[in-house]
């Protein structure tokens, strides 16, 4: 799992995504993994608990005085009607790609050059070796990557000196409010990778237990954004 090692600024051989061979696993960490049976069977089985209500299409600002407290996980700047300016965004378009049998035989190619208009074709069924057999033709995605505009799915967090700045200040303007706390890659504007994000979760949850047995505040930050 993992995109983290774009931020790598400096190669290094043994960290650096170089690679002139097939090796199917483009990224370097120790453990890579995808759950056997999809993202979609665990969130069910979170989703499952009775506790667990699931309204969709439902916007959180309609619901949110209903609750002692919200963990928002929606864009920080959002939150604040975008009062301070919007934080910038990297979005992708994704182009589909259908195939007879194996189209790159592997998982993700990147391409660097800057004379080729997309960044990376990402072919689904290698990242489930265990179906190999499963399929005899084969689905693929192109991404195009551009500035994400006002209508766009926030993908990338740009955070350059402009935005770091700007969402310093809505740190600032999100400390003075109460019964929230922002969670998640776009509540604090960071990228983050599903295993950081759900041990993220499982550490707040921990916190926010002992907080609440010790009749203590729930913060409106469970990791510093910055
Ligand atoms: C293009 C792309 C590729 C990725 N590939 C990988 C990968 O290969 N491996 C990996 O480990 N990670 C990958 N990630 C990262 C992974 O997707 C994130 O780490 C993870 O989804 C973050 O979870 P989250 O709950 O913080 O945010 P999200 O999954 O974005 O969830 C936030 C939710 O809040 C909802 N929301 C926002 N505003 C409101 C509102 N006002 N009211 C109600 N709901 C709202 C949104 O609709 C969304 O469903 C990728 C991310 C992107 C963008």
């Amino acid at each position: 799992m993992g995109h983290g090692a774009y931020g790598t600024a400096r190669l290094h051989p043994e960290t650096s995504p170089l690679r002139f061979n097939y090796d199917d696993n483009y990224f370097n960490h120790p453990y890579q993994g995808m759950p056997e049976d999809g993202y979609t069977a665990i969130i069910e089985n979170i989703l499952k608990h009775d506790r667990i209500e699931v309204r969709l299409g439902t916007s959180f600002e309609a619901v949110a005085e209903e609750f002692d407290h919200v963990f928002y996980t929606g864009p920080i700047d959002r939150y604040f009607g975008f009062r301070l300016g919007r934080l910038g965004y990297r979005t992708l378009d994704f182009e589909r790609i259908e195939d007879e049998g194996d189209h790159q035989g592997t998982a993700v190619i990147n391409y660097c050059d800057q004379s080729v208009p997309f960044t990376r074709i990402s072919e689904h069924k290698h990242f489930a070796p265990w179906e190999a057999d499963k399929f005899s033709r084969t689905v693929c995605f192109k991404e195009y990557s551009r500035l994400a505009g006002e209508q766009d799915i926030p993908y990338y967090p740009i955070r350059q000196v402009h935005e770091k700045r700007m969402l310093e200040s809505y740190i600032e303007l999100a400390r003075t409010e109460k019964k929230i706390s922002f969670l998640g890659r776009l509540g604090t504007y960071r990228y983050l990778d599903m295993d950081v994000t759900i041990s993220e979760a499982l550490a707040a949850c921990d916190r926010i237990d002992q907080l609440v047995a010790a009749g203590e505040a729930i913060p409106v930050f469970f990791v510093d954004p910055t």
